[in-house]
């Protein structure tokens, strides 16, 4: 794949095209960035400009015997190393390792989830890159370089994946699932730029459906029609829902944006209804900022401990409708 083929990243690909036309690429490159920002897609295509027998490109040729067995998952000088349930453990790089010293040509050791590596298999990656093979590019992908040992960040050529703009994501769902204008703009604006979340998104069936579900939660928490009670019975209904980090998630960013369209007055709303996106004018930015940090904790909450969901969501219901509703009207 070429690098012309993916989407935004502008400081990245000038980075990278000028370390492969001046023939300065690092033995190791580091790939970091949110999940969903394309760090995999970058690798990839990387990884090809190395093996194929044009390269060091950033445009392989696709059609040498390189390019077509890296391809089709047979290169033999490609080897990738990804968690093994929670670790990647220091057999699966012993297991590989010694292919790395074979002459034949670059070669190339792709490491997904670089930052799940146990100390072991960290150490002997360091030793590795103390005195790399020739022909040998290490390309590490990591969420952040933070949980990496600095001995083996300081070895990398580091490269930075940002969220890309609205209309860059609303691009690729055009061009990649042929989605409708406004499906497409939709969808961009939910990932909040991150192309690998709105490709899923565009494969969710259920979307459509929790959508609407998010925006009707969000604005009658907003509006305060519910009744204590009846907040009580949404406890419960989300409680039981196998999706609820994604169902917060989405009513976290509808008020995520309706916060900036408080404080930008322009642009559209991400509200389809017209009658429900009116609320989005009484509420305050303070208001919706304290909405946005309540649903994050509660999603963290849900996440990380076996904390009584129905008692949680109950709280977190009755904190937000108190607040958004507090200070409206002034
Ligand atoms: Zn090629």
């Amino acid at each position: 794949m070429s690098f012309n083929n993916l989407i935004g990243q502008s400081e990245l690909r000038s980075l990278l095209h000028s370390s492969l036309l001046e023939g300065n690429l690092s033995h190791a490159i580091l790939f970091t960035g949110p999940p969903g920002s394309g760090k995999a897609s970058w690798a990839a295509a990387l990884a090809q400009g190395i093996l194929c027998s044009d390269g060091l490109t950033a445009e392989p040729c696709e059609s040498c015997n390189y390019c077509r067995t890296y391809k089709s998952g047979n290169h033999p000088g490609f080897f990738r190393l990804e968690p093994e349930g929670r670790w990647i453990k220091i057999e699966q790089l012993r297991s590989i390792r010694e292919k790395f010293y074979l002459s034949g040509g670059r070669k190339v050791c792709l490491i997904d989830d670089a930052e799940k590596m146990t100390a072991e298999t960290a150490a002997s990656l360091l030793k590795i890159l103390e005195d790399p093979p020739a022909d040998l590019y290490f390309i590490l992908i990591a969420g952040e370089s933070r949980y990496l040992k600095d001995t083996i960040v300081s070895r990398c050529q580091r490269y930075t994946l940002y969220p890309l703009r609205i209309d860059e994501v609303k691009e690729l769902l055009v061009r990649e699932k042929g989605l409708p204008d406004e499906r497409a703009e939709l969808l961009a604006r939910i990932s909040a730029g991150l192309p690998g979340r709105a490709l899923q998104l565009a494969e969710d069936e259920d979307f459509e459906e929790r959508f609407r579900e998010a925006e009707t939660l969000a604005f009658n928490l907003a509006s305060g029609c519910d009744s204590v009670r009846q907040l009580l019975s949404w406890a419960n209904y989300l409680s039981e829902k196998d999706d609820i980090i994604a169902f917060l998630e989405l009513v976290c960013l509808i008020y995520r944006d309706g916060l900036i369209q408080n404080l930008c007055r322009s642009g559209e709303s991400i509200i389809t209804s017209e009658e429900q996106s009116s609320w989005i004018d009484r509420v305050s930015p303070a208001a919706f900022e304290e909405a946005v940090l309540l649903i994050n904790e509660a999603v963290c909450k849900i996440d990380d401990t076996n904390a009584n969901r129905r008692l949680l969501l109950e709280r977190m219901l009755i904190l937000l409708q108190r607040r958004l509703t507090r200070c409206q009207g002034s």
